[in-house]
């Protein structure tokens, strides 16, 4: 197997979900967002741990995301948190992944092909409550649910909204969120004030589980903090475990001479005699180019500087001239060890965030997974 791995610690998660656990009232459903292949974990293994630790929905981004789990055995609910284009409907329907809906378009195509399928199927209600993205104005919800109610073919079976900056500590980001809790429960009660159950109420993603417990309703929906990041996190003394470690070994050591150059464009110059360890990992793998200059992997423990350009397929580390460092000894990008970056340090390092570095962990680096089942 290639030297460049994602460890993914499957304890780590199960002890991240008992966390949320402990932020939500007993018998709030978790929905876990396993898009992207859950975050770049593998959504499968993820999905199927998270289930036995008790999560009753998992969420993806697509179609073919909620395919996948299926193919893979997965019976639970799945909620498809984008949009299908018309013709991925029918496949919807026969993989049995719930949609959301928010205009009265694509309710009526999706009545149309559940009723040609003789099928009844949930939906849950999307509302835009001021993250400006897919759902329906506050003032629309009763009208789309009395519609929902009225069809054929589909059946309410839950009301959402999605926050826009539910992580936040800031004054201005905090009172956003709570007004958008309050145009949510005002759609909520317009609903139920016709009569209609809205069925399983959910707005909150990681930030709001931690922050704003009045946004929990029925069913919450963890994703990065599943993953053991939040930006919130260390502010409020919640220890999440980070759940990948992303790592490679030395390949090569060479030694340079002072005035030497390494890598594309000669960005970096060899001040001194030193040894320089050859990586086989490069922004192909998810090593973002941008990391270098900056960069520092741990090596034993001990940190060294990643110099000169990222290649594709490849980076150097700067040993030194005194060090103990051996052909193969493993090199850790990012992880939970204490003495290792977070995924979230290196995002903070190109001024991005902790989930684009783990989903940008690409698909040819080997997922090796860790489940001692302690915590089960
Ligand atoms: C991705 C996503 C989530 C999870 O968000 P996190 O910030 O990772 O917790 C929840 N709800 C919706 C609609 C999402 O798209």
């Amino acid at each position: 197997m290639r030297a460049t791995q994602a460890h993914i610690n499957l304890d780590n998660l199960r002890d991240n979900i008992n966390i949320v656990k402990q932020y939500v009232k007993s018998g709030t459903k978790l929905c876990c967002a396993v898009k992207a292949d859950g975050y770049g974990h593998g959504a499968v293994r993820v999905s199927v741990a998270a289930l036995k630790a008790g999560v009753s929905f998992l969420a993806v981004a697509s179609i073919s995301e909620g395919i996948e789990l299926r193919e893979a055995g997965i019976v639970a609910p799945i909620l498809s948190l984008s949009l299908p284009l018309k013709d991925e409907i029918p496949s919807l329907i026969v993989h049995s992944i719930t949609p959301l809906v928010f205009d009265e378009e694509f309710i009526d195509q999706l009545n149309e092909v559940a009723i040609s399928m003789h099928r009844k199927i949930p939906v849950h209600l999307k509302i835009d409550t001021g993250m400006g993205r897919v759902g329906c104005s506050p003032e629309d919800a009763k009208k789309l649910a009395k519609k929902i109610t009225k069809t054929e073919g589909l059946y309410l079976e839950g009301l959402c909204t999605h926050l826009a900056c539910a992580d936040s500590l800031k004054d201005d980001d905090i009172n956003y969120t709570k007004n958008q809790i309050k145009k949510f429960n005002f759609a909520v009660n317009e609903i139920k004030g016709e009569g209609i159950n809205p069925g399983i109420l959910h707005c909150s993603n990681s930030g709001a589980i931690f922050l704003h417990p009045d946004a929990h309703f029925d069913m919450v929906r963890p994703g990065i903090v599943i993953y053991g990041y939040s930006s919130c996190a260390k502010e409020l003394g919640i220890k999440l475990k980070p759940v990948m470690e992303f790592s490679s070994q030395i390949v090569a050591i060479k030694h340079f001479n002072k005035g030497e150059t390494v890598s594309y464009d000669r960005t970096w110059t060899a001040e001194d005699d030193c040894d320089i360890g050859v990586i086989p990992a490069g922004y192909a793998d998810g090593l973002v180019r941008r990391l270098s200059p900056g960069l520092e992997v741990a090596i034993n423990g001990k940190m060294f500087p990643i110099v000169g350009r990222i290649c594709m397929d490849q980076c150097m580390v700067l040993l030194g001239k005194n060090h103990e460092v051996k052909r193969w000894d493993k090199v850790v990008f990012f992880g939970p060890d204490e003495n290792c970056k977070t995924a979230e340090d290196l995002a903070n390092q190109i001024d991005t965030i902790s989930y684009e570095i783990l989903c940008g962990v690409n698909k040819r680096v080997p997922r090796i997974y860790i489940d001692t089942g302690k915590n089960k």
